[in-house]
Protein backbone atom coordinates (compact mmCIF):
# COMPACT_ATOMS: atom_id res chain seq x y z
CA UNK A 1 0.00 0.00 0.00
CA UNK A 2 3.11 2.52 0.68
CA UNK A 3 3.16 2.88 -3.07
CA UNK A 4 -0.22 4.90 -3.56
CA UNK A 5 1.34 7.05 -0.94
CA UNK A 6 2.40 9.42 -3.90
CA UNK A 7 1.21 11.79 -6.59
CA UNK A 8 -1.08 13.59 -4.23
CA UNK A 9 -2.56 9.95 -2.72
CA UNK A 10 -3.09 9.53 0.61
CA UNK A 11 -3.97 6.07 1.77
CA UNK A 12 -6.86 6.48 4.27
CA UNK A 13 -7.70 2.86 4.97
CA UNK A 14 -6.30 -0.56 3.47
CA UNK A 15 -7.57 -3.86 3.55
CA UNK A 16 -5.73 -6.79 4.17
CA UNK A 17 -4.37 -8.81 1.40
CA UNK A 18 -6.81 -12.15 -0.14
CA UNK A 19 -5.46 -14.43 -2.39
CA UNK A 20 -7.22 -15.31 -5.52
CA UNK A 21 -7.21 -17.72 -8.83
CA UNK A 22 -6.33 -15.82 -12.03
CA UNK A 23 -9.01 -14.47 -14.70
CA UNK A 24 -8.71 -15.26 -17.76
CA UNK A 25 -5.97 -16.70 -19.66
CA UNK A 26 -3.18 -16.05 -17.33
CA UNK A 27 -1.49 -18.73 -14.77
CA UNK A 28 -0.37 -17.08 -11.60
CA UNK A 29 -2.43 -16.31 -8.63
CA UNK A 30 -3.96 -12.95 -7.99
CA UNK A 31 -2.80 -11.01 -4.28
CA UNK A 32 -6.03 -8.26 -4.23
CA UNK A 33 -6.61 -5.53 -2.06
CA UNK A 34 -8.30 -2.33 -1.69
CA UNK A 35 -7.19 1.05 -0.44
CA UNK A 36 -9.35 3.90 0.76
CA UNK A 37 -7.54 6.98 -1.19
CA UNK A 38 -8.00 10.53 -0.38
CA UNK A 39 -7.12 13.03 -3.35
CA UNK A 40 -8.03 16.32 -5.06
CA UNK A 41 -7.58 14.96 -8.56
CA UNK A 42 -10.41 14.06 -10.27
CA UNK A 43 -11.27 10.56 -11.20
CA UNK A 44 -9.61 10.60 -14.50
CA UNK A 45 -5.84 11.91 -13.43
CA UNK A 46 -6.50 9.51 -10.14
CA UNK A 47 -6.53 6.84 -13.41
CA UNK A 48 -3.88 8.66 -14.62
CA UNK A 49 -1.55 8.63 -11.39
CA UNK A 50 -2.47 4.79 -11.08
CA UNK A 51 -1.58 3.85 -14.49
CA UNK A 52 2.24 5.50 -14.13
CA UNK A 53 2.26 3.21 -10.50
CA UNK A 54 2.02 0.14 -12.62
CA UNK A 55 4.54 1.20 -15.50
CA UNK A 56 7.03 2.08 -12.79
CA UNK A 57 6.31 -1.96 -11.63
CA UNK A 58 7.29 -3.12 -15.18
CA UNK A 59 3.90 -3.34 -16.42
CA UNK A 60 3.70 -2.52 -19.85
CA UNK A 61 0.42 -2.43 -21.93
CA UNK A 62 0.70 -5.18 -24.10
CA UNK A 63 -3.03 -4.40 -25.22
CA UNK A 64 -3.98 -8.22 -23.81
CA UNK A 65 -6.73 -7.34 -21.20
CA UNK A 66 -6.41 -9.90 -18.11
CA UNK A 67 -2.93 -10.67 -19.39
CA UNK A 68 -0.22 -11.51 -17.13
CA UNK A 69 1.03 -8.10 -15.04
CA UNK A 70 2.92 -7.46 -11.79
CA UNK A 71 0.47 -4.69 -10.97
CA UNK A 72 -3.32 -3.77 -11.92
CA UNK A 73 -4.61 -0.56 -10.07
CA UNK A 74 -8.69 -0.17 -10.48
CA UNK A 75 -10.80 2.54 -9.61
CA UNK A 76 -13.72 0.32 -7.91
CA UNK A 77 -16.19 3.55 -5.99
CA UNK A 78 -15.61 7.30 -5.90
CA UNK A 79 -17.20 9.31 -2.97
CA UNK A 80 -18.52 11.20 -5.43
CA UNK A 81 -20.62 8.21 -6.80
CA UNK A 82 -20.47 7.76 -10.83
CA UNK A 83 -18.13 8.84 -13.56
CA UNK A 84 -18.31 8.36 -16.99
CA UNK A 85 -16.14 9.34 -19.71
CA UNK A 86 -13.78 8.00 -22.72
CA UNK A 87 -11.29 5.33 -20.75
CA UNK A 88 -13.30 5.23 -17.10
CA UNK A 89 -16.24 4.64 -15.94
CA UNK A 90 -16.72 4.18 -12.17
CA UNK A 91 -18.32 2.29 -10.16
CA UNK A 92 -15.87 -0.38 -12.15
CA UNK A 93 -18.67 -2.08 -14.36
CA UNK A 94 -17.46 -5.59 -13.45
CA UNK A 95 -16.84 -5.24 -9.42
CA UNK A 96 -20.58 -6.27 -8.45
CA UNK A 97 -19.79 -9.96 -9.77
CA UNK A 98 -15.94 -10.36 -8.14
CA UNK A 99 -15.77 -11.68 -4.52
CA UNK A 100 -12.18 -10.81 -4.79
CA UNK A 101 -12.92 -7.28 -5.22
CA UNK A 102 -15.80 -7.08 -2.95
CA UNK A 103 -14.01 -9.38 -0.19
CA UNK A 104 -11.17 -6.83 0.42
CA UNK A 105 -13.19 -3.80 -0.38
CA UNK A 106 -16.11 -4.81 2.21
CA UNK A 107 -13.28 -4.93 4.83
CA UNK A 108 -12.81 -1.33 4.84
CA UNK A 109 -15.60 0.10 3.81
CA UNK A 110 -18.63 -2.14 4.66
CA UNK A 111 -21.48 0.19 4.45
CA UNK A 112 -20.65 2.71 1.65
CA UNK A 113 -23.33 2.21 -1.33
CA UNK A 114 -23.35 1.38 -4.79
CA UNK A 115 -24.42 4.05 -6.36
CA UNK A 116 -26.24 2.40 -8.94
CA UNK A 117 -27.81 -0.79 -6.60
CA UNK A 118 -27.40 1.36 -3.71
CA UNK A 119 -26.82 -1.59 -2.19
CA UNK A 120 -23.66 -1.61 1.14
CA UNK A 121 -20.65 -3.49 0.36
CA UNK A 122 -21.37 -5.94 2.69
CA UNK A 123 -25.05 -6.62 0.58
CA UNK A 124 -22.74 -7.08 -2.65
CA UNK A 125 -20.51 -9.29 -1.36
CA UNK A 126 -23.04 -11.45 0.06
CA UNK A 127 -24.61 -11.39 -3.13
CA UNK A 128 -21.86 -12.14 -5.06
CA UNK A 129 -21.39 -14.92 -2.32
CA UNK A 130 -24.25 -16.40 -3.13
CA UNK A 131 -24.85 -16.47 -6.60
CA UNK A 132 -21.07 -18.05 -6.81
CA UNK A 133 -22.60 -21.64 -4.70
CA UNK A 134 -26.24 -21.45 -5.89
CA UNK A 135 -26.20 -24.47 -8.54
CA UNK A 136 -26.84 -23.59 -11.89
CA UNK A 137 -30.28 -24.58 -13.38
CA UNK A 138 -29.54 -27.24 -16.03
CA UNK A 139 -31.33 -26.54 -19.30
CA UNK A 140 -34.45 -28.46 -20.24
CA UNK A 141 -34.11 -32.01 -21.09
CA UNK A 142 -30.75 -32.48 -18.42
CA UNK A 143 -32.95 -32.06 -15.10
CA UNK A 144 -30.86 -33.51 -12.36
P1 LIG B 1 -10.97 -5.07 -15.82
O1 LIG B 1 -11.40 -3.68 -16.14
O2 LIG B 1 -11.95 -6.11 -16.28
O3 LIG B 1 -10.60 -5.26 -14.38
P2 LIG B 1 -8.21 -4.86 -16.49
O4 LIG B 1 -8.09 -4.09 -15.22
O5 LIG B 1 -7.34 -6.04 -16.66
O6 LIG B 1 -9.71 -5.33 -16.72
P3 LIG B 1 -6.75 -2.98 -18.01
O7 LIG B 1 -6.04 -3.50 -19.21
O8 LIG B 1 -5.97 -2.75 -16.75
O9 LIG B 1 -7.99 -3.93 -17.73
O10 LIG B 1 -7.50 -1.63 -18.32
C1 LIG B 1 -8.23 -1.47 -19.48
C2 LIG B 1 -8.82 -0.06 -19.49
O11 LIG B 1 -9.93 0.02 -18.60
C3 LIG B 1 -7.93 1.04 -19.01
O12 LIG B 1 -7.10 1.52 -20.01
C4 LIG B 1 -8.93 2.11 -18.53
O13 LIG B 1 -9.02 3.17 -19.47
C5 LIG B 1 -10.24 1.38 -18.50
N1 LIG B 1 -11.06 1.61 -17.31
C6 LIG B 1 -12.41 1.92 -17.37
N2 LIG B 1 -12.93 2.06 -16.15
C7 LIG B 1 -11.89 1.87 -15.26
C8 LIG B 1 -11.81 1.91 -13.83
N3 LIG B 1 -12.89 2.16 -13.07
N4 LIG B 1 -10.60 1.68 -13.25
C9 LIG B 1 -9.52 1.41 -14.03
N5 LIG B 1 -9.52 1.36 -15.39
C10 LIG B 1 -10.70 1.58 -16.01
CA1 LIG C 1 -8.77 -4.99 -13.16
CA1 LIG D 1 -6.92 -2.17 -14.74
Amino acid sequence: MAVLARDGLKVKAASPIVESAPLGPSLRRYANAAAVIKTSLAPPELLAALQRIERSFGRRNAGRRWGERVLDLDIVLWSGGSWSSTGLTVPHVEFRKRAFVLGPVARIAPVWRDPLTGLTMRQLKFRCARRLTRPRPLPIGQQR
